[in-house]
């Protein structure tokens, strides 16, 4: 019988070590210390979804898109006047279609010294489409955010906050790199 026609609790041990073999975390990254001895190193992350959080599905809701905007006008420049106010930078994770949108806010976040990472063309659901599919707006995706900001994109941040089978392949052809930063020095791992 075809296993995962079946039900979870009638899977064998050899098919739920399958599925779950296939996810294992590699080799620790944990640095042995961080900078000045810190006792953690924190990350500032934010997504400028904007108006693609409405159309990844096809929406057309004039209620959400504004929520869209809204972000563009008031939620950026708040976040960037915060940060700018403590000298922090972060990383912005930007779609395609938000830095077509808004190219002028996507250059004040490099201008002001923040990174932007690849978060899909349309914020679309990446874990269920076609390998070719995925692969094409990623890949575009990087072009479009080269092309508004001059600056090519290393970090990425799935629109679904999770991978397809082929997702990683296509962050590694993209060349996104997995980085730390350790003795305030940003090393590739
Ligand atoms: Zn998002």
């Amino acid at each position: 019988m075809d296993e995962p026609a079946l039900e979870p609790w009638q899977w064998t041990e050899q098919h739920w070590r399958k599925v779950v073999n296939h996810v294992r975390a590699g080799r620790r990254l944990h640095p042995t210390h961080w900078k000045d001895n810190a006792r953690c190193a924190v990350a500032l992350s934010f997504d400028s979804d904007h108006e693609t959080n409405e159309l990844r599905g096809g929406g057309k809701s004039i209620g959400r898109l504004s929520w869209g905007q809204y972000g563009h006008r008031v939620g950026v420049p708040r976040i960037l006047k915060v940060l700018q106010q403590h000298d922090v930078r972060a990383s912005f994770y930007v779609p395609a279609v938000t830095a077509l949108l808004y190219p002028e806010e996507q250059r004040q976040v490099i201008g002001d010294g923040h990174e932007i990472g690849i978060h899909g063309r349309i914020h679309e659901m990446n874990s269920v489409l076609p390998h070719a599919a995925e692969r094409d707006l990623m890949l575009r995706a990087a072009d479009t955010l080269e092309q508004v900001t001059g600056v090519r994109a290393v970090g990425m941040r799935t629109p679904s906050w999770d991978f397809s089978p082929n997702t990683l392949s296509i962050a590694k052809e993209i060349g996104v790199t997995l980085r730390l930063f350790v003795d305030g020095r940003r090393r590739l791992l």
